[in-house]
C-alpha cells in the first residue's frame, strides 16, 4: 500500500503533532522533499500523485525517527547557516539561526582588510566558514577539542572550497601569534538545564551544550585566553546564555578590556557580548 503526496503529508503531520513536534508541517514537507525531490510548491501541485513504494518506505522510516525526536537536520544530513550549506552529524552542535547574528556583528565591526580570525569550539565550522566567506582575504583558524568536529569542519570547508585552518585542541592549545578577532559560541547552558532539555538535544553531545553550574565555565576560560591571544584593539565576540551575558560583562577586568557591549538576538534577548582589548 502506498499513499498520494497529499495523504502522506497529512499522515506525517498527524504523527508529528501527536509526538509534540513544534513545526509539524514544515518538518513533513522537508522530509517529503528530501525523499522524493519534490519541492514544496511541487508537493501542492502533485498532491494526487502516488508515491513509489520505496519512497513511502523511506519516508516512513524518517517519519518514525523524527517522531522519536531525532532532529530534522540530522535526518536531512545538512543545515543552512549564513547562506552556506553545511553537513551536520550526531554528537556535534547543529548551527542555530541566532548565531548568524554573531557573524553579522563581527562583520560589521571588522575594520581590517586581512584580519586574522580565531573561532573557538567551531563544531561544524559554521561561524568560521561564514566569516571566511564574507570577509575578503581573511585568515581564519578554527579549533575544537572534539576530533569529530575537526573532521566535519574540514569536510565542510572542502565542499565550499574555503581555506579554513582547523586544529584539534582544547580552546587555545597549540595556537601561536595574535588575532584581530576571536569569536566563539561555546557550550553555555547551565548543567541544571539538562533536566528540562528538549528531547532533540540529546543527539548533540553534552560537551557542546553545557558548561558548569552557571554555564560560564568555558566562557570564562575563553576570556582569560583571549587576553593573551588578541592584538591591542582586537575584538572578542561571544554568544552566551541570556541569563549570563551581563554577568560575564561585569566580570571583565578593566585592566585588559577597554570597552564592551551587549547585543540582543532576533527575539530581543541579550545573547552576545563583544569586548575590545586594550
Ligand atoms: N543555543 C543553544 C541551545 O539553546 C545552546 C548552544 C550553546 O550552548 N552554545 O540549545
Amino acid at each position: 500500500m502506498t499513499f498520494t503526496v497529499g495523504q502522506a503529508l497529512k499522515h506525517m503531520v498527524e504523527v508529528f503533532t501527536v509526538a509534540g513536534i513544534p513545526s509539524p508541517h514544515v518538518d513533513a514537507e522537508f522530509l517529503l522533499e528530501h525523499v522524493t525531490g519534490l519541492s514544496r510548491v511541487r508537493q501542492l501541485m502533485d498532491r494526487h500523485v502516488f508515491l513509489e513504494h520505496a519512497e513511502w518506505d523511506q519516508l516512513q522510516d524518517f517519519m518514525h525517527r523524527r517522531a522519536s525526536r531525532e532532529p530534522l537536520q540530522l535526518l536531512l544530513g545538512y543545515t543552512y547557516f549564513y547562506g552556506l550549506r553545511l553537513k551536520v552529524c550526531e554528537g556535534v552542535l547543529i548551527p542555530r539561526p541566532e548565531t548568524e547574528t554573531l557573524v553579522s556583528l563581527v562583520i560589521e565591526r571588522n575594520m581590517k582588510m586581512k584580519p586574522r580570525i580565531l573561532d573557538i569550539g567551531t563544531g561544524t565550522g559554521a561561524i568560521a566558514l561564514a566569516l571566511l566567506h564574507e570577509i575578503p582575504f581573511s585568515d581564519v583558524t578554527a579549533t575544537d577539542i572534539n576530533p569529530v568536529c575537526v573532521r566535519l569542519a574540514q569536510q565542510n570547508a572542502h565542499k565550499l572550497s574555503l581555506r579554513l585552518k582547523v586544529q584539534q585542541g582544547d580552546l587555545f592549545a597549540g595556537l601561536d601569534g595574535f588575532f584581530e578577532i576571536i569569536v566563539s559560541n561555546p557550550p553555555y547552558l547551565p548543567d541544571a538545564d539538562q533536566a528540562s532539555e528538549m528531547p532533540e538535544l540529546k543527539y548533540e553531545s553534552n560537551i557542546a551544550l553545557y558548561s558548569g553550574g552557571d554555564g560560564l565555565s568555558l566562557a570564562r576560560r575563553i576570556v582569560t585566553g583571549a587576553v593573551r591571544h588578541l592584538k591591542s584593539g582586537g575584538i572578542l565576540a561571544l554568544e552566551l546564555d541570556p541569563r549570563n551575558v551581563k554577568v560575564l560583562q561585569e566580570e571583565l577586568d578593566r585592566k585588559f578590556w577597554a570597552a564592551s557591549e551587549v547585543y540582543p538576538d532576533l527575539t530581543g534577548q541579550d545573547r552576545f557580548l563583544l569586548a575590545m582589548k586594550r
